[in-house]
């Protein structure tokens, strides 16, 4: 039997500098492009190159995290039966990407608008990422394996579940606030749950490894699965 998941986890501090840049591709992803079918033409090679350099100067990763003990509180029906605990936590890029973005649209530089915000996904997403191998290497550390990240909204979880979500979180939410409608603001935030346990083994269909996309991975135990 291993250390009691919610009195022994905890988590390094999370510095800025740590967050890595979202990579071009998935920029260009969350775009429409398709790898190897589209080619950039120069004006978009510029504008990718403006709104990069804009994106990194401007985000405010910030993230919270709190472990819910009491995983059926979170009104995912049976998406965590066989966690034993359950990591929830927001993460954010703060509202000043999205702020200049919306400027440039207003002003009429829609392309280089769009491909900021696009920027802003991407590193929100990348973030996420990060974090979410955090939990893993903790999660090591206790002899547990983490389940598949979700968050309200997809994989069968409402997204009116975000409240209950937050309400785990208690009062650090990164700074993010939610509002009555579940949206939360900042835009390019994320919030999620990790089920931790020690029952999901390198067989079981949760665990997060099929559905990660953290490269190089010290601790993946399968290989990334698509299309899932
Ligand atoms: S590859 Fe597996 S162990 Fe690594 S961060 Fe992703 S889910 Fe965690």
């Amino acid at each position: 039997m291993g250390a009691s998941p919610d009195s022994n986890f905890s988590l390094e501090p999370l510095r800025l500098s740590e967050i890595p840049a979202p990579a071009e591709r998935e920029v260009l992803r969350l775009l429409g492009y398709r790898e190897g079918t589209m080619r950039l033409e120069a004006p978009m090679r510029s504008v990718l190159d403006d709104a990069r350099a804009r994106a990194l100067s401007l985000l405010r990763g910030a993230v919270d995290l709190a472990i819910c003990s009491n995983p059926a509180s979170l009104g995912a029906g049976e998406l965590f039966a066989r966690a034993e605990v359950v990591l929830v936590g927001v993460a954010t890029i703060g509202a000043a990407l999205e702020e200049e973005a919306e400027r440039l649209v207003a002003n009429g530089a829609w392309t280089l608008g769009l491909v900021l915000d696009a920027y802003g996904s991407a590193a929100a997403e990348r973030l996420v990422i990060e974090v979410n191998a955090r939990i893993c290497k903790e999660a090591e550390r206790l002899g547990l394996r983490a389940g598949r990240r979700i968050s309200p909204g997809y994989a069968g979880w409402p997204l009116l579940a975000q409240h209950a979500l937050f309400a785990a979180l208690g009062p650090a939410t990164a700074g993010v606030q939610l509002l009555e409608s579940a949206i939360m603001t900042p835009r390019k935030s994320v919030s999620f749950a990790v089920p931790l346990g020690r029952d999901l083994d390198s067989e079981s269909p949760e665990l997060g490894c099929r559905f990660c996309d953290m490269p190089n991975c010290e601790y993946r135990r399968r290989p990334r699965e698509e299309n899932l």
